[in-house]
């Protein structure tokens, strides 16, 4: 399982760290922004798994971010505040937070409540194993087996076969691939895919010699063959 990703939005830099540093020595991955402006082109860029928001902050405030977010995402977000009674009239814009945390605060209550909220947003008893023939994917522990035996793929790779086999024998353009796939840590840019496409196929043929799983479909994509 990969580590979480939490954004922290806080322009009190000493709070900022040490809920980073907590955040960090509980196995998360910690980013930190200080501007509020910064927030929105940064989550389209790289989206966190959940969002620590201020509400008080320079060039946006944190009740206009989670409007805006909420426009595009779902990510979790727990709002920091600065006054308890703040929280009963926050609840009542129905901003979309997931929940509230009144400053001052121990970072063990922040930490308890980031893991409530994260459980409740990616409950992980849900199994997301996807079969197609003689191909498993489990996306929760990323294990890609042939025939029960394990083969090993690049974080690209993988992302690419999971779309291809959420939907087999649909044809998916390049641009939908490299669309769907950029949470799946891709590193490269359309050109590559051609490349990464290879490499996977070669690599499936080599325990299905028999088989054309991935099929390149002249002029528009590729599909899931099964
Ligand atoms: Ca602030």
């Amino acid at each position: 399982m990969e580590k979480r990703h939490i954004l922290i939005v806080e322009d009190e830099i000493k709070i900022a760290r040490v809920l980073q540093d907590y955040l960090k020595n509980a196995g998360y991955t910690v980013s930190l922004l200080e501007r509020g402006d910064d927030v929105i082109p940064y989550i389209r860029k790289q989206p966190p798994d959940m969002m620590l928001l201020d509400i008080m902050l320079p060039g946006m405030d944190g009740m206009e971010i989670c409007r805006e977010l909420r426009k595009f995402s779902n990510i979790p977000v727990i709002m920091l505040t600065a006054k308890a009674e703040e929280i009963d009239r926050l609840l009542g814009l129905g901003l979309g937070a997931d929940d509230y945390i009144c400053k001052p605060f121990s970072p063990r209550e922040v930490i308890a409540r980031v893991k409530a909220v994260l459980r409740r947003s990616y409950p992980e008893s849900e199994e997301k194993k996807i079969v197609a023939g003689p191909i498993s994917l489990d996306e929760n522990t990323r294990l890609v087996t042939v025939n029960d035996a394990e083969l090993k793929l690049t974080p690209s790779e993988f992302g690419f076969l999971r779309i291809l086999m959420t939907n087999p024998n649909r044809v998916f353009t390049r641009n939908e691939l490299l669309d769907k796939v950029q949470g799946y840590n891709f590193d490269g840019y359309d050109r590559t895919i051609d490349t990464h496409i290879k490499n996977l196929r070669k690599k499936i043929s080599e325990r299905l010699p028999d088989q054309d799983i991935i099929i390149t479909v002249y002029g528009a994509g590729y599909k899931f063959n099964i």
